[in-house]
């Protein structure tokens, strides 16, 4: 048994890896920074090990493999070819001159499925889950025409890879949409996407453990939660889902589990999914890391949350019996989007600050970010018992945030 600190390479220092450090901090991991200098999560943690440098640059990488005892993704955008080197052929160490393998968790085999959203639902499509059907384009005009023929108006236009916030997506309603969606996403990888008529969408967070040698040991999910986008941004997240029968929700988790049992490696996974009218839920993406639609388990379920989840599941530290239980019968959460001008969210976060509603937790988490038209520069979540109308108590908050909107 060890007893140093061990230490977590993370790619990427921005709110997720900040709120990872908040968690793991107690815990006595040591979490060791690539990105840049003034990342928000080097804040949280400060010590003389962070690398200054870009999560895509291969000898940055090689740097921060060579500290450290394991490698973990806040984001799926990074260089997955020197994370297979890392993991298999080794990094050199920099005293004995050795070569020493580093595990990478979740596995940079998922990371580069991930990263291509129409190969990722590729392969799950191949398994069995549901998807929206899709197709690959070329970026030119015969093939647009090609998608209308395939799936009729309305369809999504997407960028196969870096895209976050919608930032990458394009609704095409009918021809006179074909031009101005090449124009947007020009240059990129792209595909087409059926629309989905959906009546909700929800999430599920998982996490997935592995032996050793990679053999999958369990997944393990929290509860479903409802996510509320608005301009492909989203806004709130509500657990549990509202008007949705148990046996939805039990589905939901199921349909998670099996999507994340079909990856590779150790970690906490998000499942984006589409409700139908008729109960069919099919998988809109997964990332693979902690993600927006868990920050509610910080509070909701304080001995696991996402972000205590990651350290310890690539850590080997999750027992199998696991059941995730949360402590309260209601969260809800809402972003801090960024507004028309610096101080646009000052009111909101005044009001969370200063608020009382009596049964009601009020937690504020603000990134330490300048705050852009439209950027994610923290979130509030709102707990509660289940005998409180939760959406209706809060409500003064959301008409600060709709306020806020550009
Ligand atoms: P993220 O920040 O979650 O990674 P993203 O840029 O990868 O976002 P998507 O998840 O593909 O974008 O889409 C963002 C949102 O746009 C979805 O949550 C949903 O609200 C809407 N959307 C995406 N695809 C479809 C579709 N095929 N039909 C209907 N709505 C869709
Ligand atoms: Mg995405
Ligand atoms: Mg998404």
């Amino acid at each position: 048994m060890t007893t140093a600190p061990l230490k977590i390479g993370l790619l990427g220092g921005g709110q997720l890896g900040q709120m990872l450090c908040e968690a793991t901090n107690p815990d006595g991991f040591e979490v060791v920074i690539l990105d840049a200098e003034d990342a928000p999560a080097k804040r949280i943690n400060g010590h003389k090990e962070h690398v200054t440098g870009s999560f895509k640059d291969a000898a940055k990488v090689r740097e921060l493999a060579e500290k450290c005892d394991v490698l973990t993704v806040e984001i799926e955008h990074v260089n997955t070819d020197v994370l297979e080197e890392v993991a298999t052929k080794g990094v050199r160490s920099a005293s004995t001159g050795e070569m020493r393998t580093v595990p990478v968790h979740p596995s940079w085999r998922t990371l580069r499925l991930v990263q291509d959203k129409y190969l990722q639902k590729e392969h799950f499509h191949q398994r069995g889950v549901p998807i929206a059907r899709q197709m690959a384009l070329d970026g030119d005009l015969d093939s647009l025409k090609a998608a209308y023929e395939a799936l009729a108006f309305p369809f999504m236009v997407k960028a196969r890879t870096g895209s976050y916030d919608g930032r990458g997506n394009f609704k095409v309603k009918g021809p006179e949409d074909f031009a101005a969606s090449i124009d947007a996403l020009k240059g990129l990888p792209l595909y087409a996407e059926k629309w989905v008529p959906f009546v909700m969408e929800l999430a599920v967070m998982v996490i997935r453990t592995e032996d050793n040698e990679g053999n999958l040991q369990g997944v393990h999910s929290y509860p479903v939660v409802e996510t509320i986008h608005e301009d492909d941004v989203c806004k709130t997240v509500i657990m549990p889902p509202r008007k949705v029968g148990a046996d939805v929700c039990a589905k939901a988790r199921r349909v998670a589990e099996e999507v994340i049992s079909s990856l590779w490696g150790r970690g906490v996974f998000a499942v984006e999914m589409f409700l139908l009218e008729d109960g069919t839920i099919m998988v809109n993406e997964v990332a693979p890391r902690p993600h927006n639609s868990g920050h509610y388990t910080i509070e909701s379920v304080p001995n696991l949350s996402q972000y205590k989840a990651q350290a310890h599941a690539i850590m080997g530290y999750i027992p199998p019996q696991l059941k995730i239980e949360p402590a309260v019968s209601k969260a809800i959460m809402l972003n801090i989007l960024g507004g028309a001008l610096p101080h646009s969210h000052d009111r909101l976060v005044h009001l969370a600050r200063t608020a009382y509603i009596e049964g009601v937790n009020i937690y504020l988490h603000l990134y330490g970010k300048a705050s852009k038209p439209g950027r994610k520069i923290g979130h509030i979540t709102f707990t509660s018992s289940a005998g409180v109308d939760l959406e209706q108590t809060i409500a003064p908050f959301i008409n600060e945030v709709d306020k806020m909107r550009l």
